[in-house]
């Protein structure tokens, strides 16, 4: 009696680990298929600018008889192409090393709008299109402790979005900060179209972009942010029942504290 109960317990266990198993076998697939994709997606972003660029330069090593213009404008799209080919390489690598857990933060306290005022000087500048940005200057009185670089490029990216993807005909971006159920939250609300409801929980994944064709980025600025707000202890994430694009970045409070101004 004892013997068969000892034998049922033994093979109870087998099963469990045979499960285990499977799963961890499941799971090792599963990521194998997410690389791959994650492979194939790269060349695809690599290979559309190396065409360009290899197409203009052998027109201009070949063709006798190229008027000025026609080698200036060719010239013109071999440098944007590898300005795009150097932000790409940049980006993915910024997204592995931010994934891989290996960054260093450089943490110092501040306030909110000095981070702010940064990066709206840093995305307006030298930048195409005329996007107002109204700021609710009495609410950024909050200090805060962060990696100060890292919260730029994400408000950096944030304002440049709206930019690049703001259709409205006078565009406008408002940013307001608020002190939420012991949050810090930045929110970033423009008066465009903002992102189709059905993908609004797709658009920080790398690569996605609504519009592929006419969207000039490769669709990771969002995917870096999420990392970095996440490394920072906070997040962002899209904010549901606005008309434009909405996003919300937060802190928490240990990393926040209202400050004197
Ligand atoms: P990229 O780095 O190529 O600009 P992002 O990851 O920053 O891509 O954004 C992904 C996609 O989300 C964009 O291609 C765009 O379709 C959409 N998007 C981002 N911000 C906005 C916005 N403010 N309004 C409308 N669509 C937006």
């Amino acid at each position: 009696m004892e013997y068969s109960s000892q034998l049922e317990a033994k093979s109870a266990e087998l099963a469990r680990t045979a499960r285990k198993l499977r799963e961890a076998n499941e799971k090792l697939t599963q990521i194998s298929l997410q690389k791959d994709a994650f492979l194939g997606q790269i060349s695809h972003e690599l290979r559309t600018p190396m065409t360009s660029i290899r197409a203009f330069s052998e027109i201009l090593r070949d063709e006798d008889n190229l008027t000025e213009g026609e080698k200036v404008r060719y010239a013109g799209i071999i440098h944007d192409e590898a300005l795009r080919l150097t932000r790409l390489l940049n980006d993915l690598l910024d997204l592995s090393v931010l994934e891989s857990g290996q960054v260093t933060l450089n943490m110092r306290t501040g306030l909110i709008s000095e981070v702010l005022d940064r990066a709206v000087s840093a995305a307006l500048a030298g930048a195409e299109g005329s996007l107002l940005v109204r700021r609710r200057q009495g609410t950024e009185a909050i200090r805060l402790t962060s990696d100060f670089d890292r919260l730029a490029q994400v408000f950096i990216n944030l304002i440049s979005n709206a930019q690049k993807y703001c259709n409205a005909p006078q565009p406008e971006l408002v940013i307001s900060v608020h002190d939420v159920g012991g949050q810090v939250v930045v929110d970033f609300i423009d008066n465009g179209g903002g992102v189709p409801v059905e993908v609004q929980s797709t658009v920080f994944e790398k690569f996605f972009r609504v519009n592929a064709e006419k969207a000039g980025g490769a669709g990771l600025g969002l995917a870096i942010s999420k990392e970095i707000m996440q490394r920072l202890g906070g997040d962002i994430v899209y904010l549901p029942g606005h008309t434009g694009g909405a996003f919300r970045v937060s802190l928490p409070l240990e990393e926040a504290q209202v400050g004197q101004g």
